[in-house]
């Protein structure tokens, strides 16, 4: 049996590759925890426009992630999954914000992807529905998105499904790794491999187990869910401080804050009047839509912003790490599970791969 810690996105998904690959899987997660981050995601499939110069090998894995969601997941069934094959869309209101967009273009051309200047008339042709205050915008094709509640539903559905099972317990405090067996808050339980997806809170759950400090910290992330009642956008939005993903069913996706305060799981005011505030700036007729909730998750951050893939053998071969997708674990996600199932298969890991290991913290 392999043991999973934590049912975020990341848990799921890796459950759910093992159980296909054959493997038996058992995931236990917290249900005194409220704020993991993949309920607050807002799912964009973006590895281009998340890409920042420099950092080469999470642009890698996030374009690898993307091949995977576009082979795999693209097929016939992508509704049920919850993703949209739609295109991305940055939006300049200013002069600042255009040269924001050229800088982006230019980057985007030296690493070979192919995205397109749009005039205000161009822009206004494919989404009418935009605020008359911008001047242009910058088309990146296939840059998409995922519902994170439909996805994560499928996930649990198909685990169910494939003989998998999900535990909920209070939230674990230690761990113990003996051979073929691990001890949860002193319970023993039988396991091949143990992997800790635990999202932001993994850190804390090594530190108290086995006296070992991670270089992983909180963000806090809100978004918000609003009803549009009909199709506005076609395309995600990309504005300079929030972003939008309209859903198949109208509901708009609108993130995201990005602050370091802790575990706090309270949504305060300045939160919810940064994304208003934008949002009314960027929107028309807002008094037809409708707020059907805002979401607050603890995005997992580690300090040289990639994600901890890959066996803690400080502690033991059969302890795999796969946390620390701050802003990207939904991207992510297709390619963690891929990873974590070939060390549990224990299969050759290139070096590429090895590179988000714990070990580049000498861990
Ligand atoms: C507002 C917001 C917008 C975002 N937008 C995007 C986006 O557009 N695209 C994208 O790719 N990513 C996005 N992200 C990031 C993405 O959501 C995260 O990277 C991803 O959800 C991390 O998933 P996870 O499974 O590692 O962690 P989590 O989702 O936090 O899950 C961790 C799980 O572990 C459990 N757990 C923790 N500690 C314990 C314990 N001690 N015992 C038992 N169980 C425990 C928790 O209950 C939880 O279920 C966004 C995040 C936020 C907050």
């Amino acid at each position: 049996m392999n043991i999973i810690l934590g049912a975020g996105i990341i848990g799921l998904f890796i459950g759910y590759r093992l159980l296909k690959k054959g493997e038996k899987v058992k995931i236990f997660d917290a249900k005194d925890l409220t704020v993991a981050a993949s309920k607050a995601s807002v799912g964009m499939l973006a590895p281009m426009i998340e890409a920042k110069p420099k950092e080469t090998e999470l642009l890698e894995l996030m374009i690898n992630s993307k091949k995977i969601w576009d082979k795999k997941y693209n097929n016939e069934e992508f509704k049920k999954i919850g993703l949209k094959k739609n295109s991305s869309l940055l939006i300049a209101e200013n002069i600042d914000d255009m040269e924001r967009l050229k800088f982006k273009r230019k980057f985007f051309d030296e690493l070979g992807f192919k995205s397109e200047f749009l005039n205000k008339k161009q822009t206004e042709e494919i989404e009418p529905e935009l605020n008359s205050n911008f001047l242009g915008s910058l088309f990146c094709e296939n840059q998409n998105q995922v519902d994170p509640i439909v996805l994560r539903k499928f996930l649990i559905s198909q685990i169910n499904l494939l003989g998998g099972k999900i535990v909920n317990i209070k939230s674990i405090k230690k761990i113990k790794i003996k051979k073929n067996f691990i001890e949860l808050d002193g319970k023993k339980i039988k396991a091949r491999k143990i992997i800790i997806a635990c999202g932001a809170w993994s850190g804390e759950l090594i530190n108290r187990s086995f006296n070992l400090l991670f270089p992983i910290r909180p963000i806090k992330g809100i978004s918000m869910l609003v009803d549009a009642g009909r199709e506005l956008f076609k395309n995600n939005l990309w504005f300079r401080n929030i972003y939008i993903a309209q859903r198949e069913n109208n509901i708009l996706s609108i993130g995201a804050t990005e602050q370091e305060r802790g575990f706090d799981e309270n949504i305060r005011m300045d939160e919810v009047y940064y994304l208003t505030k934008n949002i009314w700036e960027s929107f028309v007729d807002l008094e037809s839509m409708k707020l059907i909730d805002i979401k607050c998750g603890i995005r997992p951050g580690v300090i040289d912003g990639y994600p901890i893939i890959g066996t803690l053998d400080k502690i033991s071969e059969d302890l795999i790490c796969a946390f620390g997708h701050y802003r990207h674990g939904l991207l992510l996600a297709p390619i963690t599970a891929d990873i974590v199932s070939d060390y549990v298969l224990e299969k050759k890991i290139d070096d590429k791969t090895k590179f988000f290991s714990p070990q580049r913290f000498n861990l």
